[in-house]
């Protein structure tokens, strides 16, 4: 299988599942149980939030677990909702983070203005900061064309204007990739995922600066668990996160996954005509490679390569069957539109993958625009 879908999930690390095996059978009490079984596995979660916080550069008591990056935005949006309230974000992010505001009563929901490979337009964002601005939210690295936005820039001019602004982002395809120490890049709230680093899918986090706390809301009510998400802690699923976070840092494939994006970039450049990338060169994450084939549909083509055992994605997972709404953002030109494929890469490529690939791809692609 050549597996080139990484940024809609990845496949567990086999260390991870292992150990999340062994977590189940050993250590199955409720960590909030008051006996000293019960306390066993709290000290366990206790070194997994160690671990992340460690790897952000927190404090452990400013992590907290929930089910995933989507569960994570929703509690930060939510929690700024409100008739007198304005947000700002962009029209590049994740569904979880559009869908929630769309859902929301905020007084003003405002899109910072972005260029063809989804760069924030700085000055626009400073404009658009008023009194009334209660929230920013901004994806770090975007899902479907790898643009990592300069957060440490954005949060200075948001800072400067009032430094009461909650400035949240999303740092799924980021966390365990690149760096996402928040002092640095001066994040107060930041919400990330287990599933996208080769940990167990349904558990993720938030990063709440402790200045901000009491500004956040819970999202579901009940035990109060991790505060703002109550229910049993999935105690396994929050190690075994934590050790895939260790594992990602120890790997250190950024190198490879780069060398993988340059030389499918190349080979792209060299064998085909009518194609446009569209993640850019610079300041973009390895991992994910986005290009347009003029002249046909990318579910053929998604559907032909899964016949050979190869599997991409056209646009993202979420916005499944819809034009990419992050595409539309891009002034894409509508001869490129149809035709966008994501890659994305993980350590199990290899370059004899990639070869394959682009031999398929372009029987493929010369057999559609033949029939279109
Ligand atoms: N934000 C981004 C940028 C994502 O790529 C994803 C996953 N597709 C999410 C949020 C949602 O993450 P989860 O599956 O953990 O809810």
């Amino acid at each position: 299988m050549i597996y080139l879908d990484n940024a809609a999930t990845t496949r567990m690390y086999d260390e991870v599942i292992d150990i999340e095996k062994d977590f189940e059978k050993k250590y199955f009490a409720n960590p909030s149980a008051l006996h000293s079984f019960g306390m066993d596995v709290e000290n366990k979660v206790k070194e997994a939030r160690e671990i992340v916080a460690s790897n952000i550069n927190s404090n452990s008591n400013e992590i907290y677990f929930t089910k995933g990056a989507t569960e994570s935005n929703n509690i930060i949006i939510n929690s700024f909702a409100g008739v007198n309230n304005k947000a700002l974000t962009t029209k590049l992010e994740h569904s979880s983070v559009i869908d929630a505001f769309e859902n929301s009563n905020f007084k003003k929901i405002g899109f910072i203005n972005n260029d063809e490979f989804g760069f924030l337009d700085l000055k626009d964002l400073e404009e658009k900061i008023d009194k009334e601005t209660k929230l920013v939210s901004i994806i770090y690295v975007q899902n479907e064309i790898s643009t990592i936005q300069n957060i440490k820039k954005i949060s200075e001019i948001i800072k400067s204007k009032n430094k009461d602004i909650l400035f949240h982002i999303d740092a799924t395809q980021a966390l365990g990739k690149i760096s996402c120490d928040v002092k640095d890049l001066g994040v107060d709230v930041m919400s990330f995922s287990s599933h996208k680093i080769h940990g167990p899918k349904g558990i993720g986090g938030l990063y709440i600066n402790n200045s901000f706390k009491n500004k956040i809301k819970p999202l579901l009510y009940g035990g109060r668990q991790e505060i703002f998400s109550s229910g049993t802690l999935n105690a396994p699923a929050i190690y075994a996160f934590a050790k895939a976070l260790e594992l990602s840092k120890e790997k250190e494939d950024y190198s490879y996954i780069k060398n993988l994006n340059l030389y499918l970039r190349n080979k792209i450049s060299d064998k085909f005509k009518g194609y446009k990338i569209n993640s850019p060169l610079e300041n973009s994450s390895p991992y994910i490679l986005n290009i347009s084939f003029e002249k046909i549909k990318s579910e053929v083509l998604l559907h032909m390569l899964e016949s050979d055992n190869i599997f991409v994605s056209s646009g993202s997972a979420c916005s499944k069957g819809n034009n990419s709404r992050i595409l539309s953002a891009l002034y894409l030109d509508k001869k490129y539109m149809d035709g966008a494929i994501r890659f994305s890469f993980s350590h199990d490529i290899k370059i004899k993958d990639l070869d394959l690939l682009v031999e398929k791809l372009y029987e493929y692609i010369e057999d559609i625009r033949k029939v279109f």
